[in-house]
């Protein structure tokens, strides 16, 4: 007997899309069958006639429970939405898998970092979870730039036994982002190492690459004209600056034979120098964020423009087309949100460029969106939505096929999209945020049943899951094939 056929959707599988039934057996998908050809019993039954059957999300970049890091807020002792927030919107999203980060401080190894994330998520997530690790260049006890300590080359050594372990990311800054947060930027002396260690064990360097020269000097430039308003963030954190930075970071890629995957590309040029990059074969991986690709600074300036703000900045029309383009076509890889979810009117609070809230809610509208802007108004083909909703992610990352695939084997993580859902969003349609800066955008098509190993979770605006359902994926390990060249 199988538990679960859902049948008659058009699914995207890794060697075709066709018209066919997934059965699921426990926790894995057992097969996919022409339509009626499984005969067997069958626990229950999905109708998925005219709807679109892809891999569960995966979302690779999210923050839970961050210490908030921003001037107005710090001393408030605030911190994020924790990950039974966060995975909610994932799963009610499509999305079934949450990367989030385990930052190293002082006084702890990388090993610890990871566990005491795990512990975060152990019993409060919905969707399951793995962590990217941190390395700072400077190490701060709780999130005050004064006592602060370099980052111990022992923990630079630490590295390779992390990624053989099964946690194979590590990401860097390149900038501190603003002149009064803490010092996470790591100069490129220490990226090199870092790049060098993750090259020798076989993981990947993942990198929020700004240029701390640029941006600083334009913070100055911008205090002494007196232009400190939120509106003013996209002089600061520019496209020089991603140009100079994409590059640079590039170069030592090229130097250590390191994979790497740049962390929400903001910028024309920043896909320029991904696409330059893998051009000349080296793996680069580009990531960007719905919110990058859809809105410009111009929204800056209305009354909530604090929004739809992250770091780095929103950029130009010309940006912002570059990214969807290099989303359909290449070379971007996924579509993240870089979640850092907190209510709305703290995320109003900060107007200046040094306390704007970083970071974006919008999880649960990432599936939903990239259907709507790239398959039903850019053509993205279906396997191209799949791949950078969630194949490529699992790839990157080490998780391939048991996550972002169906196929037999793989764990039965799904998302049924219904694709002729026409309407303007309104915050009813969502479960998580007190805010969306999606509200009222028009969407065509949007994830409706979220399946994670085998349980339905979430069915049509129910939800069907708890918050224990979440899983640790451990044992990641990328191929040798993403490592050496870009593959995806
Ligand atoms: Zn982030």
């Amino acid at each position: 007997m199988l538990d679960l056929i859902i049948r008659g959707g058009t699914v995207v599988t890794p060697w075709g899309v066709g018209v066919w039934d997934v059965a699921v057996q426990g926790e894995q998908i057992a097969a996919i069958a022409e339509p009626g050809a499984l005969k067997r019993d069958v626990g229950r039954v999905i109708d998925a006639a005219g709807m679109i059957v892809v891999p569960g999300g995966i979302e690779p970049h999210a923050h839970a429970s961050l210490p908030l890091p921003y001037p107005g807020v710090r001393d408030q002792g605030l911190r994020a939405a924790p990950p039974d927030v966060i995975s909610k919107a994932c799963v009610f999203g499509g999305t079934t898998t949450v990367v989030d980060f385990a930052n190293w401080r002082p006084g702890i190894d990388l090993r610890q970092a990871i566990e005491e994330k795990d512990r975060l998520y152990h019993g409060h997530s919905y969707a399951d979870y793995t962590f990217h690790a941190v390395l700072i260049g400077m190490g701060t006890e709780g999130a005050t730039p004064e006592r602060a300590v370099p980052l111990p080359l022992e923990v630079i050594d630490q590295v390779p036994e992390l990624i053989q372990s099964g946690f194979n990311t590590v990401k860097v800054w390149t900038t501190n982002a603003t002149t009064k947060r803490p010092r996470q930027m790591m100069d490129f002396g220490h990226v090199a190492a870092v790049m060098e260690r993750v090259a020798q064990a076989g993981g990947v360097l993942a990198v929020h690459a700004e240029d701390e020269d640029v941006v600083m000097y334009m913070y100055r430039r911008l205090h002494a004209e007196g232009r400190t308003g939120t509106e003013f963030l996209h002089e600061a954190h520019n496209n020089l600056s991603e140009d100079m930075s994409f590059r640079r970071v590039i170069r030592l890629a090229e130097w250590t034979r390191a994979a790497i995957y740049l962390m929400h590309v903001s910028a024309k040029e920043g896909v320029e120098a991904i696409a330059e990059g893998r051009r000349k074969g080296l793996p680069i991986y580009g990531e960007t964020l719905h919110h990058y690709a859809t809105f410009t600074s111009d929204v800056y300036r209305q009354p909530e423009g604090p929004l739809y703000h992250t770091y780095p900045s929103l950029k130009f029309c010309q940006d912002a087309e570059a990214l969807w383009r290099g989303l359909v076509n290449g070379p971007l890889s996924t579509i993240a949100t870089d979640v850092l979810f907190c209510e709305r009117a703290l995320k109003l609070s900060g107007r200046t460029i040094e306390d704007t809230v970083g970071g974006n809610a919008a999880t649960e509208e990432r599936m939903g969106i990239t259907w709507t802007e790239g398959v039903a108004k850019r053509g993205m083909s279906l396997e191209r939505f799949v791949a950078v909703t969630s194949a490529n992610a699992a790839k990157i990352l080490g998780m391939y096929p048991k996550k972002g695939a169906i196929a037999p084997g793989s764990d039965a993580d799904v998302a049924v999209i219904d694709p002729s859902i026409r309407k303007r969003l309104s915050l009813r349609d969502l479960h998580a945020a007190d805010h969306s800066v999606w509200e009222g955008w028009e969407i065509r098509g949007w994830p409706i049943t979220t399946i994670l190993r085998g349980k339905v979770i979430v069915d049509h605006g129910k939800l069907l899951g708890d918050s224990a359902d979440g899983r640790l994926i451990g044992a990641r390990k990328t191929p040798p094939e993403i490592l050496q060249r870009p593959a995806c």
